[in-house]
């Protein structure tokens, strides 16, 4: 299965957080990273008083269910210190969401896919642009439509690229 995995983080060395997910993810034996977006760099959503946030998205081919792919990155913001202090959207090392799952719906309680916030972030949607193969969403939504409602104005590019080592 096809699927994309959004990377954040916001908290001490960001961008090599995004590089252990990057890294840790394509290691697993079920789990093999196809692509590899830019780095972006952006304000924080929700509360402010936050360091910037590094955004980047990953496409993967995976044999996992969505179920256990779901396991299988939240092991991984474990392993990279990711602590819940119960504040909804505060900083964090590292957050791995589950954009897209095939063109599968999934509604469960501990998993909604599409990402329910894909269609209005920014820091997902132009690096998704950046190497998605196909523009229409499961849910109806084209990839296209939702980065017309939302410029990326908040948005820089970092020039450090991140890499699969195989
Ligand atoms: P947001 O979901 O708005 O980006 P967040 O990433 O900060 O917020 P978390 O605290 O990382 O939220 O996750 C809260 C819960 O979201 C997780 O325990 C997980 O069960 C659930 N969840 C639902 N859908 C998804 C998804 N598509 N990918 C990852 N987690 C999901
Ligand atoms: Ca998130
Ligand atoms: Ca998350």
């Amino acid at each position: 299965m096809i699927a994309y995995i959004g990377l954040g983080s916001n908290l001490g060395d960001s961008f090599q957080y995004l590089q252990n997910a990057v890294t840790q993810l394509h290691q697993h034996d079920e789990i093999c990273v196809t692509a590899v977006s830019p780095v972006y760099q952006s304000k924080p959503q929700g509360p402010q008083d936050q360091p910037d946030y590094l955004n980047a998205v990953v496409e993967i081919d995976t044999t996992l269910t969505a179920e256990r792919l779901l396991k299988a990155t939240q092991t991984i913001e474990q392993k990279n210190q990711r602590q819940r202090n119960g504040q909804h959207w505060g900083a964090r090392t590292l957050d791995l969401d589950i954009l897209l799952y095939g063109n599968h719906m999934i509604n469960q309680q501990d998993l909604i896919v599409p990402h329910p916030w894909m269609h209005k972030r920014s820091f997902v949607l132009y690096p998704l642009r950046d190497i998605v193969t196909t523009l229409e969403f499961p849910n109806g939504k084209s990839l296209q439509a939702c980065l017309k409602n939302n410029p990326d104005d908040d948005l820089i590019r970092i020039e450090r690229q991140l890499v699969v080592r195989t």
